[in-house]
């Protein structure tokens, strides 16, 4: 039996607490007696910087029963690192690992399933709720992430391990976790309201999250330039040949053949160039990630023959 550890990011959700530690307490044990998951698995609760009782209640529930436990980050450091905080410190004493969010909008029955397909092979379960336009701009973008998936997911302890190996300062998960690989899988469920205090996403955030995560993802917005600056410069050449016609023809007055062709001209080449700068920029940034260019799923050699075997007998 491999143990489970639930990673909960908690920013000022002292309304939604006593709820949530009792709801994912009793699925905890429905799965232990199932005998899913063993009896070290733990529920963890980081607390990112909340300015209310947050922290004290996480520390009350620990006192109350080991099972839960409390990650108190310095600071505010937003949903992304308040989880990556979280998964990286429960690494090393767990098999598995699931975030879900506090305020129980991802349904927690799904657990079930993804534990299931942990136990199928899979390092990554994802869970997938309903259509959102949010992912279908991050896509156009040139963003890869998993349609409809918010950071309610299970990872494997070797997929965590790959996790980590991603230097990157500006860690969008929901997009570098499928960069991660090995095999994965998703779980639907519908999304629910949330049951108490309000959302601490409101549209700005979200909207500085969609630009962040097609920013840290991708450099297409930039290919995107490149492309425009050529159009206009292809559509001064015909500019070009249309003045040239008119001029010859008589049909314009001094001096506006000279001008409509500079305007055109410089304008798309100006944003050509900025465009191939910015094409040196995106590698430049691509290369300050410092990502890892592979990561190793088995190496069959005589020395590890004994611990593979023990890896597929989960
Ligand atoms: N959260 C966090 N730090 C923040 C903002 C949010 O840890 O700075 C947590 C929050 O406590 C919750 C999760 O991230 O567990 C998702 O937030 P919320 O439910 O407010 O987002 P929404 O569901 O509205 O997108
Ligand atoms: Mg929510």
């Amino acid at each position: 039996m491999d143990t489970l550890y639930l990673v909960i990011p908690c920013y000022n959700e002292e309304e939604v607490l006593p709820e949530t530690s009792k709801q994912l307490l009793a699925k905890m044990q429905s799965l232990m007696a199932a005998e899913k998951v063993s009896e070290k698995s733990r529920i963890v609760f980081v607390n990112d910087g909340s300015k209310d009782r947050t922290w004290e209640i996480i520390q009350a529930l620990h006192q109350e029963n080991p099972i839960y436990q409390g990650v108190c980050l310095s600071r505010n450091r937003g949903h992304q690192n308040a989880l990556l905080g979280g998964l990286m410190t429960v690494k090393n004493h767990c098999d598995m690992a699931i975030s879900l969010d506090a305020d129980l909008q991802d349904d927690i029955d799904a657990i079930d399933e993804m534990v299931d397909k942990y136990y199928a092979g899979n390092d990554v379960v994802y869970g997938v709720r309903n259509a959102e336009g949010f992912y279908k701009v991050m896509k156009m973008m040139g963003a890869d992430v998993v349609f409809n998936h918010a950071d309610y997911r299970l990872m494997s302890r070797r997929a965590l391990d790959g996790l980590e190996s991603f230097k990157e300062v500006n860690m969008f998960l929901r997009g570098v976790v499928p960069m991660i690989g090995y095999k994965s899988d998703k779980v639907y469920y519908a999304r629910k309201e949330r049951f108490a205090g309000t959302s601490k996403y409101p549209l700005k955030k979200m909207l500085s999250f969609a630009w962040e995560g097609i920013t840290s993802l991708s450099t297409k917005p930039i290919a995107l330039i490149t492309r425009l600056g050529t159009l206009i410069f292809l559509v001064s050449i015909i500019m070009l040949i249309y003045s040239f016609v008119r001029h010859c023809m008589g049909a314009t007055i001094t001096g506006w053949t000279s001008l409509i062709v500079s305007i055109w001209a410089i304008g798309g080449l100006q944003l050509l160039a900025i465009g191939v700068i910015g094409q040196y920029i995106g590698k430049v940034y691509l290369e300050t990630k410092e990502r890892p260019k592979f990561i190793i799923e088995t190496y069959l050699s005589d020395e590890d023959a004994d611990a593979d075997k023990d890896k597929t007998q989960k």
